[in-house]
């Protein structure tokens, strides 16, 4: 792994992933340690996870406008308050030209120095990271990263009705990574993970061993990593882009 850039030198991050609660799984603790920080860190969701929840007796119609609400809710627990949609449909998402065009716009506009994303690889140890909205949205996120948002004559569109100017993002850290490289001791901040995915009321409601099965995924990471026993650490594997 080549170095991974310095905290201090990164103003502002990206998150971009498939459905609301993604982020949270993957990268919440590693947020609010940035956000502690004093990084911007902003979200955009593809979806708005329309497809998901479990009570057959909720209105189909109402889940958008739930999920995102709670996004908005769960990203307020790690210091987020910039969350932003495309309503892509769930469960349908390609890594399409016009997926790749949105998020270059999104990278144009918050300029992240940093931003994270799910994998383009399917991981066969992991079946829900390898979900196939996750797998599309890894690779148009990485195609948006480069080229599309940094090649001044990809896309001329974003720039002449648009006035959004080329912007080179540095780093990439794909969260669900089947090879991962590079660990964030997120020991102090697991609280606040904790309580970001409890704000996913439709999808975690249920869930009576979600810490106990969270604490599991970080404490092994947390050993990959050679981190004391006792320690928790979210996993990533870290692209540099510049
Ligand atoms: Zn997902």
């Amino acid at each position: 792994m080549a170095g991974v850039l310095d905290d201090a030198d990164i103003a502002r991050v990206l998150s971009i992933t498939a459905h609301p609660d993604d982020v949270d799984f993957g990268a919440a603790g590693t947020i609010a340690r940035w956000t502690d920080a004093g990084i911007e860190v902003t979200y955009c969701l593809v979806t708005d996870g329309d497809a998901g929840g479990l009570d057959e007796d909720f209105p189909r119609a109402g889940m958008p406008a739930l999920r995102r609400a709670e996004q908005i809710a769960a990203a307020k627990c790690v210091g987020v308050t910039d969350v932003r949609f495309l309503g892509y449909p769930d469960g349908r998402v390609e890594a399409t030209l016009d997926l790749r065009r949105d998020l270059a716009r999104v990278i144009r506009q918050v300029r992240p120095d940093r931003v994270v994303c799910p994998s383009p690889e399917r991981n066969y140890a992991r079946m829900g990271a390898s979900h196939p909205d996750h797998r599309a949205v890894g690779s148009a996120a990485l195609d948006a990263v480069y080229p599309d948002a940094r090649n001044p004559f990809a896309l001329p569109e974003l720039r002449q009705r648009e006035g959004l100017a080329p912007w080179k993002v540095r780093e990439v850290w794909i969260a669900g990574s089947p090879s991962p490289d590079h660990f964030v001791d997120v020991t102090a901040t697991f609280g606040r993970k904790i309580a970001a995915l409890r704000a996913h009321e439709s999808q975690t409601g249920h869930a009576d061993d979600l810490e106990e099965r969270i604490r599991g995924w970080l404490t092994r990471s947390a050993a990959l990593a050679g981190l004391p026993e006792g320690r928790l650490a979210e996993a990533f594997q870290v692209l540099d882009t510049a």
